[in-house]
């Protein structure tokens, strides 16, 4: 295990401020990727407006009810503060009803709000409604051993664009896929006690918070 991984504050012996993460905390299974996040290491917050997300390096949206999510985060303008949040370099992950906003293309449903930064098209409850909820053994890329994925009415990736890595594969279909700033997971990673997954989001946290300054001081120089 690497350095990084037993000690997510301290690489080569230089210590880290903690990655600073928000959870959008309008509806769902917030507190769960909370408690997740601070057994990794980092400083969790509940985000509720536009200005939660101020010094934050990375955002979750969580799993529950993608259209109350959607109507809530027009109702409260974290819509736009998102989508400003993600150009200016913040990491984002949608996990479930999550992964379903940060989509770019919801099949059936174009009007459905959603924050459209990941270039994906996901079909909403497309493991059926009958057996709706089910747990699996998910293959990860990189990963040794497989991480036990607990589904809920989950959506299905029905497709990819050209920029977007797959994670993971169930039933060889794509479960996880990221692309530099934006992570969707179609399962539950807070509801199993394994935290690899919150563990993978906080590097990518502290990777884009390093880029982001080198950015401004950068900015600085030239200004
Ligand atoms: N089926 C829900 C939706 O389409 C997502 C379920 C979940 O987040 N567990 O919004």
């Amino acid at each position: 295990m690497s350095v990084a991984a037993r000690c997510p504050g301290e690489v080569r012996g230089v210590r880290r401020a903690p990655a600073s993460i928000g959870v959008l905390a309008l509806q769902g299974a917030f507190r769960e990727h909370r408690l997740a996040l601070e057994r990794v290491g980092a400083h969790a917050t509940e985000v509720r407006r536009p200005a939660h997300l101020e010094g934050l390096d990375g955002l979750i949206i969580p799993g529950g009810e993608s259209t109350t999510i959607g109507k809530l985060l027009q109702a409260y303008g974290l819509d736009e503060a998102i989508q400003g949040f993600a150009a200016s370099g913040g990491a984002l992950w949608g996990t479930c009803a999550g992964a379903i906003a940060v989509a770019s293309v919801i099949e059936g449903q174009p009007q459905q709000p959603r924050l459209g930064l990941l270039e994906v098209r996901v079909a909403r409850n497309g493991y059926g409604r009958q057996v709706a909820s089910f747990e699996a053994d998910v293959r990860v890329e990189g990963w040794d051993a497989p991480f036990r994925a607990v589904f809920i009415r989950a959506p299905r990736i029905t497709g990819v664009g050209a920029g977007v890595r797959v994670l993971a594969v169930y039933d060889d279909q794509p479960v996880a896929v990221g692309d530099e700033a934006t992570l969707a997971t179609v399962f539950h990673p807070e509801l199993t006690g394994d935290d690899r997954w919150h563990q993978a989001f906080v590097e990518r946290c502290l990777g884009t918070r390093a880029a982001r300054r080198a950015n401004a001081s950068a900015e600085t120089r030239t200004a």
